[in-house]
């Protein structure tokens, strides 16, 4: 072999590394992933174990049943009392991989994270996509919280929904006014009075218009319920409610 294969042949082994090392890597555990279309930002072995749920949950509130594969139906809670939205879709149960990252993205703003996460939403998100909304609303922190934390996640995840859907987004317009404890440490009693008239809006721009409200969890529907009324008191003609995770 001559002096000239060889370094060609050194030039290609290294190559060959750096293109590992530059690869891409997977957004949730770092492995590197080796074929990917130019959109993939997880590996196969993430990506099969965040699927969007089918059936067998409340077609209101969302409460999960134990067959995936029964269809929709209204369990014993909605039957007795009213939520305010007029839709809703969320992406799957809060558990697993899925709970592990919306955790982790909560708590350290990770771009790839969201990148993630705000797919997901997209996709649970798309059921509604038949519909005109004008507007997407994230479900608003209290200015202490978000002061703590640095970051709203649900406006980030409303952003990228918005560039998908060519909506805008409006971070400002709901506000929470009063400084509630977080509520998994609260009994569901207490949480349901909690947050009564806590959330606000300014100005009057949603008159007669179709929002949809985005949220990463929902555990009571409470915060939501509570969101969706101060935008039906503030004129909306109809609230679609999105979010990533249903807490059992
Ligand atoms: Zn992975
Ligand atoms: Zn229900």
């Amino acid at each position: 072999m001559s002096g000239f294969q060889n370094f060609f042949r050194a030039v290609q082994n290294v190559s060959a590394r750096l293109a590992v090392l530059a690869g891409k890597r997977c957004a949730i555990c770092g492995t590197v992933i080796e074929e990917s279309g130019p959109g993939t930002i997880v590996c196969q072995d993430c990506s099969t174990q965040l699927t969007s749920r089918k059936g067998g949950y409340c077609g209101i509130c969302a409460r999960i049943y134990a067959l995936e594969n029964s269809s929709t139906h209204l369990c014993f809670d909605c039957r007795n009392r009213s939520f305010s939205w007029h839709e809703m879709s969320f992406f799957s149960v809060y558990q697993g991989l899925l709970k592990d990252i919306i955790l982790r993205y909560k708590f350290s703003n990770d771009l790839g994270l969201g990148k993630v996460l705000g797919g997901l939403l997209i996709e649970a998100a798309r059921n509604n996509a038949n519909k005109d909304l004008d507007f997407i609303i994230p479900v608003p922190l209290h200015p202490k919280r978000l002061r703590q934390r640095g970051f709203n996640q649900s406006l980030e995840l409303s952003r990228i929904l918005g560039r998908d859907f060519g909506l805008e987004v409006l971070g400002d317009v709901l506000v929470k006014t009063k400084h509630t404890p977080p509520q998994s440490k609260l009994e569901r009693r207490q949480r349901l009075r909690s947050l009564k008239n806590v959330f606000a809006v300014k100005g009057d721009q949603l008159k007669d218009k179709k929002v949809m409200l985005v949220d990463d969890i929902m555990t009571t529907g409470s915060t939501l319920d509570g969101c969706s009324r101060a935008l039906l008191r503030a004129g909306v003609s109809e609230v679609t409610v999105v979010f990533l995770a249903r807490a059992v």
